[in-house]
């Protein structure tokens, strides 16, 4: 039987919730546990594939196509498992689903209430989540903070919940803010305890508070807020800011959180493997080396944004035991008159072009990848990156000069990345590019196989435009090798130049997944290879 632990959070956001549910699951994974995650997002977007990054930092892309929060990298990240479709519910999709039952006429002419129609929804949810993954016990993250009025509902459906599973089944973690004040030089508890009387009133009484706060609490701080919060003081588990991430499971091991989760649910305490987290950590805190990579992107100025390009990237450099500094480079820049590229690439071995969407710098994209192209220096072309990369050989080197992508310019003469007729259908922009696993077959004796070191992959897409085939012999009559193909469709996957060091993108997007214990092939050779063109530079 599925066990359920909920992790809530109070005071305000942006404490590490987010990383306090993913490392829960890692240390019960640890204890030999099979975890699951999920993450309810109170928000009415059904989910947040139409928002800008603006509003929302990266879109993350489950293996079975769904567009995700990017707490769900966090979480495939520090787990190493796959989440699915269950993994991130919002009120959208809450809302929709319930909207649609009763369209059909499944409620057999009851009026539909908040309670119980949407609160079962919600419940519902939680318990498809357990059974489609067949976890021992599944996490299940509350976005925003205990008092939204957005995440009313949910937080009704976990007392509800509670109340149908009993303390033996289900587990609340409440995470708040313990800040100190200067001056005074004290602790203050107050916001933790009225945070917690806050979910009371809920009616949930959380069983573990995780307190964020700058330095250690003390006995007397952890006493007061064990009393006010009525739980013992050793479920006071203390969040200290940390410098580095992954310190913050093995912080919240040496405080037993794991082992006071499985008392609760009466499971067998067995003794932690944690051996691949703190190799991790060891080669995190003793890095020798450095280089730097430039990320030419249109929203530089919001690294969250990027957020799985910039850890695959810093995983990738793991295995070096190098540093890997991003330096943002915002593609507009480059579209300046009198720009001189060599200035803003100077410091830089590797670039790299990542996804985006709409026309906006898109022409700084292309320069940034002629200059890697011509200058040798590595290039690594992610979704959007490897369709810049395509239409800049064809401009360049084929000389096709009014070569681009129909998403750019609708009637342009040579749209050598174009739709396909399964999209030009297509009207809601909701849920609708190709997304998900998708095979490739890698073609042997090129980059991608050798990176590989097999035949066949399969790795995430989010995009709606395509190589457009009919160009392919005339680019590859000038030297690009289309090394990974879709075996039905015919699609291309990755291109690669034979001809340069290391120059290749992929239509699909890596970053997804990459594990900070387990760097993806492509960024590993792309950062092998930009530590070498670094040691040969001059
Ligand atoms: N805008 C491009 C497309 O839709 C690329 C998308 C992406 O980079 N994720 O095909």
């Amino acid at each position: 039987m599925t066990k359920f632990v909920f992790v809530t959070g109070g005071v305000c956001s942006g404490l590490g919730k987010g990383i306090t549910a993913s490392s829960i699951a890692l240390l019960l994974k640890a204890k030999g546990y099979k975890v699951f995650m999920q993450k309810f997002d109170p928000y009415m977007n059904v989910d947040p594939g139409t928002m800008s990054p603006i509003q929302h930092g990266e879109v993350f892309v489950t293996a079975d196509g769904c567009e995700t929060d990017l707490d769900l990298g966090h979480y495939e990240r520090f787990i190493d498992e796959e989440l699915n479709y269950t993994s991130n519910i919002t009120n959208g999709k809450i809302y929709s689903s319930v909207i649609e039952k009763e369209r059909r006429g499944d409620f057999l002419g009851a009026t539909i209430q908040i309670v119980p129609h949407i609160s079962n929804e919600i419940k519902n949810k939680i318990y498809e989540a357990g059974t489609t993954s067949g976890a021992d016990i599944v996490i299940t993250e509350i976005g925003g903070t205990v008092g939204d009025i957005e995440s009313s509902v949910m937080m009704e459906s976990l007392r509800q919940f509670r109340l149908e599973q009993g303390r033996e089944n289900t587990f609340f973690v409440h995470t708040t803010l313990v800040p100190y004040l200067y001056g005074s030089n004290e602790l203050k508890t107050k916001p933790t305890q009225n945070s917690i009387i806050e979910l009371r009133r809920l009616g949930i009484q959380p069983d573990i508070v995780v307190t964020r706060a700058p330095i250690d609490l003390g006995d007397a701080v952890k006493k007061k807020i064990a009393l006010f919060g009525s739980i013992p003081p050793e479920n006071i588990i203390e969040a200290k800011d940390v410098t580095n991430i992954y310190e913050i499971p093995i912080n919240f091991h040496k405080q037993n959180i794991e082992e006071i989760i499985l008392a609760q649910f009466g499971l067998k305490v067995t003794k932690s493997d944690l051996a691949a987290w703190q190799h991790l950590l060891n080669t995190v805190e003793n890095l020798n080396g450095e280089v730097e990579i430039a990320l030419v992107g249109k929203y530089v100025e919001l690294e969250d944004a990027y957020l799985s390009v910039k850890e695959a990237l810093k995983a990738a450099g793991y295995q070096y035991k190098t540093k890997v500094k991003i330096n943002w480079i915002d593609s507009e820049s480059l579209e300046k008159e009198g720009i001189n590229l060599k200035e803003v690439f100077k410091s830089s071995s590797g670039i790299l072009v990542p996804g985006g969407f709409g026309s906006r710098g898109i022409e700084g994209k292309i320069l940034a990848c002629q200059y890697a192209r011509e200058n040798k220096i590595p290039y690594l072309g992610i979704c959007l990156g490897m369709q810049i990369a395509v239409i800049e050989f064809a401009r360049n080197v084929c000389g096709l000069s009014d070569a681009s992508s129909k998403e750019f310019n609708e009637i342009c003469p040579n749209p050598v990345i174009d739709l396909m007729a399964d999209q030009k259908a297509v009207i809601n922009k909701g849920g609708t590019l190709r997304l998900g696993n998708y095979e490739c077959r890698l073609q042997k004796g090129t980059l991608a196989y050798k990176d590989y070191g097999c035949d066949t992959i399969y790795e995430r897409h989010r995009h709606r435009y395509e190589f457009n085939n009919k160009y392919r012999e005339l680019l590859e009559s000038k030297g690009m090798v289309f090394s990974g193909v879709n075996p039905e469709s015919g699609l291309v996957e990755i291109i690669e130049l034979p001809n340069h060091p290391h120059f290749i993108a992929s239509q699909f997007h890596p970053e997804f997944k990459s594990r900070p214990t387990k760097a993806h092939p492509l960024f590993i050779s792309f950062i092998g290879a930009s530590i070498d063109y670094c040691k040969h530079k001059k």
